[in-house]
């Protein structure tokens, strides 16, 4: 059923990036113009001041700088802001800053250690704390990190979905596994759970599809990258939104008020990793042609060769003799065919 309004979801917006006060300023500006014209409520405006690069020499984050161009964006926005923390002594920082709410990212995330002092350091204080899952599909190792700042005390503590690394190739930059996050709701009923499609994608266009499916899954809400100038943007750069497709997505979601059917959203959540895989094949399937087209040209070879045809379709023949299914084969390999002569021609 769809629901025409956003509220009593937890919608959290920002740039990957404090790069500059402008940048800052002019991405909240717009966040929160686009907000309040689409009556949506933002719970809190992010953007990393430190940020944690896999390699080294990219962009590290403004760092100190940024917390006070953030806290005029709190001050000025009625809003709170949020960074993301990797040791104690930069929880220290944004207390002296007035910002009360960090996050710990994924790479954090798999050093409880390192969570320990991070949770010491906010023990029985007000911080609001979010929790990334960690790069790895361990649940039991997110499941500990969370628990490290509720024993702390800390009253307001919310987990964060971003995907999982993944190895093999696929369209999105990291693996959703959504079965760990139902996991840990069904493990952690009271807990918020939220969904950061940017990183699972790490492209803009898959964004909306896996925030839907999150919210179908039952997230409480969602964390996005959005920056006034994506294209300029000095980390994250492809999966950044402007602050208007933020509202347009945010707008655009089905917020269900039923309680959602977990058989159905897994069964959902399976077809979708099969349409990226496909999508991939598809695309990885059309280079190769091109590739064959030119070894054909180089060799003065025809590009029609039927019997190498006839090999492809009995490839795609021997699943099942439904005779309806293999209609639906035949018609598939013959648009396959035609474009493959049409892309070598
Ligand atoms: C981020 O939110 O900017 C970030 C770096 O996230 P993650 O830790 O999920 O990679
Ligand atoms: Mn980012």
């Amino acid at each position: 059923m769809r629901q025409n309004s956003t509220e009593g979801k937890i919608w959290i917006a920002g740039p990957c990036a404090a790069e500059s006060e402008e940048q800052v300023f002019e991405t909240a500006r717009r966040l929160f113009e686009k907000a309040k014209q689409s009556s949506i409520e933002l719970f809190a405006y992010r953007a990393g001041a430190w940020k944690v690069r896999s390699a080294p020499g990219g962009f590290e984050g403004a760092g100190e700088r940024a917390l006070s161009w953030l806290k005029e964006v709190q001050d000025s926005f009625k809003t709170p802001v949020c960074v993301e923390v990797v040791n104690p002594g930069q929880v220290e920082k944004c207390a002296d800053h007035g910002i009360r709410m960090f996050w710990i990212g994924a790479r954090t995330s798999v050093n409880p250690a390192e969570v320990q002092s991070i949770a010491d350091a906010v023990r029985n204080t007000d911080f609001t704390v979010m929790v990334k899952n960690p790069i790895i599909p361990d649940l039991k190792l997110w499941i500990g990190n969370i628990e490290r700042f509720i024993k702390a005390g800390v009253k307001s503590v919310m987990a964060v979905h971003r995907g999982f690394s993944d190895v093999s190739e696929n369209v999105l930059r990291n693996a959703p596994l959504w079965e760990i996050p139902i996991d840990l709701k069904v493990r952690m009923p009271e807990l918020p759970i939220l969904c950061d499609p940017s990183h699972i994608c790490g492209r803009r266009d898959w964004i909306a599809q896996i925030a839907q499916t999150a919210l179908n899954y039952g997230f409480n809400g969602l964390m996005v990258e959005a920056h006034c100038c994506p294209e300029n943007a000095l980390s994250d750069s492809l999966q950044q939104l402007t602050p208007e497709q933020w509202a347009s997505l945010v707008s655009g979601l089905s917020l269900r008020s039923e309680t959602p059917n977990i058989e159905l959203e897994k069964l959902r959540s399976k077809l979708q990793n099969i349409d990226s895989q496909i999508s991939e094949l598809l695309y990885q399937r059309m280079s190769v042609v091109d590739e064959i087209a030119m070894v054909k040209r180089e060799n003065n070879i025809s590009v029609v060769q039927p019997l190498q045809w006839e090999h492809v379709v009995q490839r795609y023949r021997k699943h099942t003799d439904d005779a309806c299914y293999q209609r639906f084969i035949d018609e598939f390999l013959e648009i396959l065919h035609q474009n493959s002569i049409k892309r070598q021609r």
